[in-house]
């Protein structure tokens, strides 16, 4: 059983035959999705000692050994230098950091593998990241758990602007376009909450000194208000 967090990454993985889970923690998505018969075989990558060892505990646990390998080891670079696998999934972390791990391991990458990629926040980092290295996002969905909201994102090879004609590309950036088209309730919700953060934020940046730094902020979140006001 899955959260549903997770559970939204398993659907954009379709069926494919081997997956990287990068930041595996005790590899609950290559589980599931092999117990369910998504892919035949996995790799699930871990940088930290203990949830690797987590891993590779829950792999023998389930009898999984034979089809699921647990590597210890920082992002992409858990692969060799000429394996290919079919799909890459990196969730529970900031976008900026998956979007960092992407570019570090660019060199591991065919460039045909699907990306399912889950930021805990800071989505608008992974989308850039696409735009930048030529993979066109082909889904999104965001999901509420508990009190939190998350984004899951689904990319391939292709035209890398494609989702982002006939729409504001700021907009679609920071909310994703097809997000935005959709406007799921928790969508509306997470962007709500949002909202009322940074005028917290801003209210708060109203009595400080107006240096650069200051102003900048200021301005970065009132352009992001506005953008989440228009839409
Ligand atoms: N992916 C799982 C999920 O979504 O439930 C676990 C998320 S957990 C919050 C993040 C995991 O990423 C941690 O287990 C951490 O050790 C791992 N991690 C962080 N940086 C990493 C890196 N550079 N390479 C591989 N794993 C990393």
């Amino acid at each position: 059983q899955l959260s549903p967090r997770l559970e939204s990454v398993a659907s954009f993985v379709h069926r494919q035959k081997k997956l990287l889970d990068v930041g595996s923690d005790h590899a609950l998505l290559p589980l599931a999705l092999h117990k369910r018969g998504q892919i035949d075989e996995a790799v699930a990558g871990e940088v930290n000692q203990g949830p690797f060892e987590a891993a590779v505990k829950n792999i023998d646990a389930y009898g999984a050994a034979s089809t699921i390998t647990a590597r210890h080891g920082d992002g992409l670079f858990v692969l060799h230098a000429e394996e290919a696998v079919d799909v890459v999934t990196i969730c529970g972390m900031g976008g900026e950091l998956i979007a960092r791990l992407l570019t570090e391991g660019k060199s591991r990458l065919s460039g045909k593998e699907r990306l399912v990629l889950q930021p805990n926040m800071a989505a608008a980092s992974i989308r850039r990241f696409l735009i930048d290295h030529g993979y066109e996002l082909v889904a999104e969905d965001v999901v509420q758990e508990g009190h939190r909201f998350y984004e899951v994102l689904a990319a391939e090879s292709g035209d890398p602007y494609k989702p982002y004609q006939d729409v504001d590309r700021d907009a679609a950036l920071l909310l994703g376009p097809f997000l935005l088209q959709q406007k799921k309730t928790a969508f509306i919700e997470k962007w709500k909450r949002e909202y009322q953060e940074w005028e917290r934020v801003l209210k708060a940046l109203e009595h400080a000194a107006d240096d650069e730094a200051v102003l900048q902020k200021r301005d970065e979140l009132k352009r992001k208000m506005n953008i989440v006001e228009e839409a």
